[in-house]
């Protein structure tokens, strides 16, 4: 590993705005954003698509020798999935496939068979890398690890507007159901639970704008690595 790089763990539940938060610090600091949930939610998708249940851990770890699962950055740094060589980046962001994504993360298989993707950008890269266990599983040597957070309600107003922005139809009732079921299921999993890493920083964003909680990060990574 070349010890010039830097790793970045950001952890949290469903819409705590993990993923704005990493690709504004990947873009002004030039490094690259790995965006894990998006890869279960590939896995998701090909379960949803070949009709295998998302609670089927026998039929989802069946698909898994035949999946081809990459990601790719375009050049503006922005993460696209391939499933199968097709550009599936649109369709795994559906409601239906984060229920998906939620369920099949919660088998073993599916998460040993995503690590070394994981790992592998992490070596050859700087990173700043979000999911749900960057910090305690993934990464655990991340140079900074920060668990970020906001309440429920607040994280599905912020969920509904993106999903608006992208012409999904859906209610506020709907959003804080779908989140408030991840969050069960992302923290009562056996394996690779949400949890913060001992040694992560929490930040709690209800309170907070984006733009205090960007400033906030930066701060930390030039703290921490002089960036
Ligand atoms: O981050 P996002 O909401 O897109 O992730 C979709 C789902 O993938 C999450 O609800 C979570 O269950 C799962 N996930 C995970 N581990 C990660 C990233 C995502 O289990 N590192």
């Amino acid at each position: 590993m070349d010890n010039r790089l830097v790793s970045i763990a950001i952890d949290g539940p469903s819409g705590a705005g993990k993923s704005t938060l990493s690709r504004a610090v990947a873009e002004k600091l030039g490094i690259l954003y790995v965006d894990t949930g998006a890869i279960y939610r590939t896995v998701g998708l090909a379960a949803l698509r070949a009709g295998v249940g998302s609670k089927d851990a026998e039929g989802v770890v069946a698909l898994l020798p035949g999946l081809d699962i990459q990601f790719r950055h375009d050049e503006n740094g922005k993460q696209c999935m391939y499933l199968q060589d097709e550009n599936v980046s649109e369709e795994i962001r559906l409601p239906e496939v984060s229920i998906y994504a939620s369920d099949v993360s919660a088998i073993p298989a599916v998460r040993s068979f995503l690590m070394e993707m994981q790992r592998k950008a992490a070596r050859e890269n700087s990173v700043i890398m979000d999911g749900r266990d960057i910090g305690t599983v993934v990464l655990p040597d991340a140079g900074l690890k920060i668990f970020l957070t906001a309440k429920p309600e607040e994280r599905a107003r912020r969920r509904l507007l993106e999903l608006e922005a992208k012409g999904v139809e859906t209610s506020f009732e709907d959003v804080l159901r779908d989140i408030q079921y991840r969050d069960k299921n992302d923290s009562s999993r056996a394996t690779a639970p949400l949890r913060p890493a001992e040694d992560s920083v929490l930040l709690d964003t209800t309170e907070i704008s984006f733009d205090a909680s960007l400033q906030c990060i930066l701060d930390l990574i030039k703290e921490r690595f002089g960036l």
